[in-house]
């Protein structure tokens, strides 16, 4: 009793991805990178997955690193943006939540604030992608303000962050490596620069700390086939069902707007999937779902909570059948290219209404 679609993660493929983060840069530390609620795939699950592995987490705000907290994460947790607003720095003290320092407010929210215990910082630079982070000229006086400040424990870790870095042929990450190296010349401080692409890709970027996100959900960051991209492992397969199966006439059109209309006589398969459940709407007509381990072409629009498919093809088709979405047999970036956006939309879009399922092996 239960509606087929669901979205299947699997925590072996997700620590193996981990641990070939680890493998290709055997001296740096990774703070895996489990924001918006673990891009689609359950941030608490995702986090107790791989707690025993990791020093670390990164989430993008502190009500996410709560959310982890309350379900008894205990490792640290750094929030990559640091806080919004100055309250947030007592909680952070409180919690074990490094923080990064990205301006000038967030300095001196963080000096200026009255703390039972001082909190751990990092310090972004920004080398070139403009979004966030100090100017290299700033990057000595925050660091000395932080390092005298009695708010600020340990190291503080300089890091930034990559416009380019899946673009393998693109010298613009060399260009911001160099940017940031010449920031933090002569500082004796931890450094952080790569993501999941420059760990795959970019060597040179491999430092103290890494900070691995898309690749632990077994996706290659890369447009084309890649020695170390190819060796991730999927974790999220979106699967669902066959609900009904008709026979059309040739003209006959197919969906919402009826912009799918058969050129022979046809078979369509409804599969009860749709935008609603994380599915793209933009999904072309032609592009595939997998049936009995065979690409089948959508027919016609994606509605809220079904796609139609054309299955004249295949053989034997009865309702009940799996129809998988994505997954390790149909690459998600896949699906996304023809729906005009990137994986790692399509996999942190998942809404709630898609239950997960967890498999551990
Ligand atoms: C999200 C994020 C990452 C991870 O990026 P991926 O491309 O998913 O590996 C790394 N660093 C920062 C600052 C981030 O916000």
């Amino acid at each position: 009793m239960a509606r087929p679609a669901q979205a299947r993660i699997d925590l072996a493929a997700l620590r193996h991805n981990y641990r070939l983060a680890l493998q290709l840069a055997p001296h740096s530390k990774a703070v895996p990178a489990v924001k918006a609620n673990a891009y689609g795939h359950g941030a608490v699950d995702v986090a107790r997955a791989l707690e025993p592995l990791v020093p670390a987490f990164g989430v993008a705000c502190i009500e996410e690193a709560l959310e982890l907290r309350e379900a008894g994460i205990e490792k640290p947790i750094l929030l990559l943006e640091g806080i919004f607003t100055a309250d947030e720095v007592a909680v952070a003290a409180a919690e074990n939540f490094w923080m990064m320092v990205e301006n000038r407010i967030q300095l001196e929210a963080l000096v200026d604030a009255e703390l039972a215990s001082p909190v751990s910082a990092w310090l972004k630079v920004d080398s070139g992608m403009h979004r966030l982070g100090i100017s290299p000229d700033d990057v000595r006086g925050f660091y000395n303000a932080l390092r005298e400040s009695a708010n600020v424990k340990g190291d503080v870790v300089l890091a930034t962050h990559f416009a380019c870095s899946d673009e393998l042929d693109n010298d613009f990450t060399a260009r911001q490596i160099q940017c940031f190296k010449s920031a933090v010349e002569g500082i004796e401080a931890p450094l952080s620069m790569a993501n999941s692409a420059a760990i795959l890709g970019w060597q040179e970027a491999h430092a103290d700390w890494n900070r691995p996100g898309y690749m632990l959900y077994g996706t290659s960051p890369f447009a084309h086939s890649h020695e170390h991209g190819d060796k991730l492992q999927p974790v999220m397969t979106l699967r669902s069902a066959v609900i009904g199966i008709r026979e059309i006439g040739v003209g006959e059109s197919v969906g919402y707007g009826s912009s799918w209309v058969s050129e022979r006589p046809s078979r369509i398969a409804t599969v009860a999937i749709g935008y609603g459940d994380g599915y793209p709407r933009h999904a072309p007509s032609g592009t595939p779902v997998l049936i009995k381990g065979r690409r089948m072409p959508l027919a016609g629009r994606v509605s809220m909570d079904m796609i139609t498919v054309d299955v004249t093809d295949l053989n034997e088709v009865v309702i009940g059948d799996e129809v998988i979405l994505w997954g390790p047999d149909l690459p998600v970036n896949e699906i996304a290219k023809q729906a005009g956006t990137i994986g790692y939309e399509l996999i942190t879009r998942m809404p709630l209404r898609t239950p997960r399922v967890y498999l551990d092996d």
